[in-house]
């Protein structure tokens, strides 16, 4: 699927980077990764989420109502982002500052130093950090919610990149990362080479709006790979806070050299008694104590028949996260109870 870069400007001169898919419109698009804009009837009707297209294109599809975006408007690049689709990288002004749509709040830069980076399974890193004071010169705690997101910087480099958070806000300000290795990525190849225990890096955040809703419903969380970091995070969370209501964790991978976390998602469950763990391999080897198939059919069957419409979290990869809308939409589960990430390329440099 090709994604595109959107960068977005606000009244009050902040601005951020997203990726959306040339699929999706930009309010959808911004949507999957926790960003929400001002937008009224999602139908390019009522014209409450008009944005000015400063540079790139972007295609309206059949549904905008020119009622709304007059000839002369979409001359001067006006457009409608609950139903343009990107056709290019975007250059986006918005009528209204950052703070109002959440998207400066807490966020801040700051330094961490590296305290370890290790290969959990053939293709994921765990990568942990220590949140410094802004001269570096001791450790500081930093605040923010479970599931949300750092940008992390690769060192001597202007290049940034989005990873979640897996562990919980703590006193001492230690960060856990669970990352996957993408081909020829600039992160990854840092991972995999660069890296080094001592060492200095620059981060910004905490961003995103993917985390847990108050409820008393069952809780169903459905990771795709390392869309397990946000969830593990939300799950330390609701142990951290005394939060016992039922939750399943669904998670599956390949084989067993792909799998990661098992000791510490066992370490979860004995600590949360509400807590089930289904963990999944497509081509499990005889040592395999959890069960065969995927995460996204062992959600399915789970609730299927039961009559149980639980909260659904969903994390990871595009195609994965599909899958779980459409046992969702299966299973009769309303979309207000449907919270989505998905990971895709976030690239950025400055
Ligand atoms: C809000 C948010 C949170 C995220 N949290 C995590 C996390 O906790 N753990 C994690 O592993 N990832 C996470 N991601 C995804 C991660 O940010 C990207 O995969 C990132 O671009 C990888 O950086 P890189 O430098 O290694 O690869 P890049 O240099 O960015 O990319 C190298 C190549 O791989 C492709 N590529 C990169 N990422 C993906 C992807 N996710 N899917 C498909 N193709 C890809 C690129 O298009 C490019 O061709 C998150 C993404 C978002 C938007």
């Amino acid at each position: 699927m090709k994604y595109h870069k959107i960068h977005c400007i606000f009244d009050d001169d902040n601005s951020l980077d997203f990726n959306c898919s040339a699929e999706d419109s930009l309010i959808t698009g911004a949507e999957k990764q926790g960003l929400s804009f001002v937008f009224g009837c999602r139908q390019g009707v009522c014209g409450t989420c008009k944005v000015h297209c400063v540079e790139g294109d972007v295609s309206h599809g059949e549904q905008a109502s020119l009622d709304v975006l007059p000839e002369e408007e979409r001359a001067k690049g006006y457009i409608l982002s609950c139903v343009a689709s990107p056709r290019s990288d975007l250059v986006i002004k918005f009528p209204y500052d950052a703070v109002d749509v959440g998207v400066d709040g807490e966020a801040e830069s700051g330094v961490a130093t590296v305290v370890a980076c290790e290969q959990l399974s053939t293709t994921v890193f765990r990568y942990r950090l220590q949140h410094m004071d802004k001269e570096a010169r001791k450790p500081e705690p930093i605040e923010f919610i479970p599931g949300q997101y750092m940008e992390l910087n690769i060192p001597e480099s202007d290049y940034w990149r989005a990873f979640s958070m897996a562990s919980v806000a703590d006193e001492k300000g230690e960060l856990e990362f669970i990352i996957r290795l993408q081909e020829e990525g600039k992160f990854s190849n840092y991972l995999r080479d660069g890296v080094k225990v001592g060492q200095q890096i620059k981060l910004n955040g905490p961003y995103g709006q993917f985390t847990l809703e108050p409820s008393d419903r069952v809780r169903a969380f459905v990771a795709g790979s390392t869309g397990l970091a946000p969830l593990v995070s939300m799950l330390r969370g609701m142990a951290k806070t005394d939060d016992n209501e039922e939750a399943h964790l669904f998670f599956g991978m390949g084989d067993q050299e792909t799998f990661f976390y098992e000791a510490e998602l066992r370490q979860l469950e004995k600590e949360m008694p509400n807590l089930k763990l289904h963990l999944f391999l497509m081509r499990p080897n005889e040592e395999w104590s959890g069960e065969k198939g995927s995460a996204v059919d062992g959600f399915r069957k789970q609730f299927e028949g039961t009559g149980i419409l639980p909260d659904v979290y969903i994390c990871g990869p595009d195609g994965m996260i599909r899958a779980t809308e459409q046992v969702c939409a299966e299973l009769g589960i309303p979309a207000e109870q449907q919270f989505k990430e998905i990971f895709v390329p976030s690239g950025r440099t400055e």
